[in-house]
């Protein structure tokens, strides 16, 4: 588990290309922090960048956002938090949600619908 909390955009990038091998998207990233510098809260990830092959043993879809590294599961695991971290997504212009009981997924995939938000 990634704790973000008072890293800022550079050393976050390169943190994630370290444990991602840089295959995390850098403009998701830099709008991700814009989204946790608003937020004011840590926004602990719980899942960022998978290999096809993590994917498929986590269960996740085989058109995943996060096998392109344009998405990112944050912790979040009531109801407060669940806020916070809500709106801040949406103010910085994310619009592609999936809320979960434990944590919201968000991405930034253009070839996906947007204006979503759908529950797990
Ligand atoms: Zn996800």
């Amino acid at each position: 588990m990634v704790d973000l909390r008072n890293i800022n955009k550079l050393i976050m990038s390169k943190y994630f290309e370290e444990i991602n091998d840089g295959n995390m998207d850098l403009d998701f990233l830099s709008k991700l922090d814009d989204a946790r510098e608003l937020a004011g809260i840590p926004f602990k990830i719980n899942s960022a960048y998978r290999t096809p092959e993590h994917n498929a043993k986590v269960g996740g879809k085989p058109n995943s956002s996060h096998l392109k590294g344009l998405a990112v599961d944050i912790s979040a695991t009531d109801s407060r938090s669940r806020f916070i971290v809500l709106e801040a997504l949406m103010r910085v212009g994310f619009n592609r949600i999936g809320v979960a009981k434990s944590f919201i997924h968000v991405d930034d995939d253009k070839e996906k619908s947007e204006r979503v938000v759908w529950v797990y």
